[in-house]
């Protein structure tokens, strides 16, 4: 990490953070560059004792924190926000060396990441009441939003900065503490985050972070009963296991699993903005985002041109090193598992009948690369269109009409992102109706923002994030029945 030359080293943490004070382990596990495969460091390998400890420092200062004026929990979340973006260029490099995506796309991580905490410390203060029209004369009905307690997050290597900040943002605004558990992968950016949580006031013990393996660490966040709510992004088996632990002590659950996005693309689409949506939604962060498109749908009439054209794109784009930047549009996957899946589901794709018009394997001397792929005249049963694929792997199957379309893009139990391209006006109400997702994209291929609601349907997950209705899931509804 010192090879970055931070302007401020002190954000690269090499410990966990538990009621304000940075926590060493016994043991401590390696954490890798994916470009590279080299040690970057080391994190604390804590345990269940810890993760308690963590627990009851979240608990102990829930109490004070939840009393706070929304305005002052607003003011010290605001205050966090700037800190990422005044730090943006060390919170990049830090993020790309530990996941890989170009410094580009991390610096926008970053402002995204920074967007939640901006916008949650603005809806802190818009966390209103209801007072009923009551039922009998002499009583008065009243409805209090209260903060559901103690958060416990458990968030993935994906998006290191966003997936934390759109949980603990909602969260600390609400009034709620949290303990986390970022993904073994990528803890420094989390740490880096805690540092500034620090620094922007944020008081001891409502922001924890503890790093380790996931199974000791995850039993006390779904077991422990002072942990009243858990909130989840990850894989769909992962967070439907952890999810139907935490019924036995009845949590609030949110969970953000994966997605398998359906990217259609009528005759009367336009060719260029499809490419382009098709890019941007495909190889952004190397393919590795749950609202990534999986299986791209064409119709007959533009089949030629759209491969075709896409083709040429990717076949120019550069991959290497997120750093320096802006040497590589897509950098390396993950880890060796992420490049063995994305290599089977070629594979697969080819042995049905695919054909490979770009890319297609795995580089050798460089463990971590795939190139980047597109495969025509994918079969509609291929495993890649089955199942998420997590690479930049574009696989096109051929379609007629409008209802074909619409009846394989909702042939899957994932239900998270969904994208179209048309110019027909009608087409664009009818499809964006017809599709059986938490979110559309029409003539676009990104849609994330803090502003709008991001979540899924189906088995993609629980519950919304970003937008007024993300801060709902760290609220409960409490009822005064007053007689008078
Ligand atoms: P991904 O495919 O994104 O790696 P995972 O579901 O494996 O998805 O990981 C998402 C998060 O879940 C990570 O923080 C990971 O450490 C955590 N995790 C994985 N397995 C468990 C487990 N058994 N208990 C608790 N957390 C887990």
């Amino acid at each position: 990490m010192d090879s970055l030359s931070l302007t401020r080293s002190d954000l690269h943490r090499q410990k966990a953070y538990i009621d304000g004070a940075w926590v060493e382990g016994s043991t401590r596990i390696a954490v890798l560059n994916p470009a590279t495969h080299e040690q970057i460091g080391t994190i604390p390998n804590l345990g269940a004792l810890e993760t308690e400890t963590a627990v009851a420092a979240a608990e102990r200062a829930q109490v004070a924190w939840k009393c706070e004026l929304a305005k002052e929990r607003g003011r010290i979340l605001r205050r966090w926000s700037q800190l990422m973006l005044d730090n943006a260029g060390d919170l990049a490099a830090i993020l790309t060396q530990e996941q890989g995506k170009p410094l580009s796309e991390a610096k926008g991580e970053v402002a995204y990441a920074a967007s939640f905490l901006e916008w949650f410390a603005e809806e802190a203060r818009r966390i209103d009441g209801e007072i009923l029209a009551p039922h009998q004369a002499d009583k008065r009905l009243y409805v209090h939003k209260v903060p559901v307690g103690v958060v416990a997050a458990i968030t993935p290597w994906n998006f290191p900065l966003a997936m934390i900040t759109r949980k603990a943002g909602p969260a600390l605004a609400a009034g709620c503490t949290m303990v986390l558990k970022p993904s073994e992968l990528t803890p420094y950016s989390a740490l880096a985050l805690a540092v500034l949580a620090e620094e922007a006031g944020v008081p001891n013990g409502v922001f924890n972070v503890v790093t380790g393996d996931a199974a000791p660490i995850g039993d006390v966040l779904t077991d422990d009963t002072r942990v009243r709510k858990f909130t989840f992004t990850g894989s769909t088996a992962v967070g439907k296991m952890l999810a139907a632990r935490c019924m036995d002590t009845v949590k609030r659950v949110s969970l953000e699993l994966g997605g398998n996005a359906p990217f259609i693309i009528f005759d009367d689409a336009d060719l260029d903005k499809a490419v382009e949506g098709a890019l941007i939604a495909k190889f952004r962060n190397t393919g590795q985002t749950c609202v990534c498109a999986n299986r791209f749908y064409v119709q007959s009439g533009i089949y030629e041109k759209f491969a075709a054209a896409l083709a040429g794109k990717v076949k120019a784009m550069r991959f290497g090193p997120g750093i320096p930047i802006g040497e590589a549009d897509c950098g390396p996957l993950i880890d060796t598992k992420a490049v063995e899946k994305v290599g089977a589901h070629v594979s697969d794709c080819v042995a049905r009948g695919g054909q490979l018009l770009v890319g297609g394997r795995a580089l050798e001397g460089a463990p971590g690369f795939f190139e980047p792929t597109v495969i025509s005249e994918v079969s509609a049963n291929s495993m890649l269109c089955r199942e998420e694929t997590f690479g930049p792997v574009a696989g096109l199957v051929r379609f007629e009409d409008e209802d074909e379309a619409i009846a394989l893009a909702n042939c899957s139990r994932a239900g998270l992102a969904s994208y179209f391209f048309t110019r027909d006006y009608g087409r664009v109400h009818r499809v964006s109706e017809a599709l059986d997702y938490g979110m559309v994209g029409v003539n676009t291929g990104i849609i994330s923002t803090e502003v709008a609601p991001f979540g899924g349907v189906k088995e993609s997950g629980l519950g919304r994030e970003g937008s007024r209705h993300g801060i709902e899931d760290y609220l409960e509804i409490k009822m005064v029945c007053a007689a008078i």
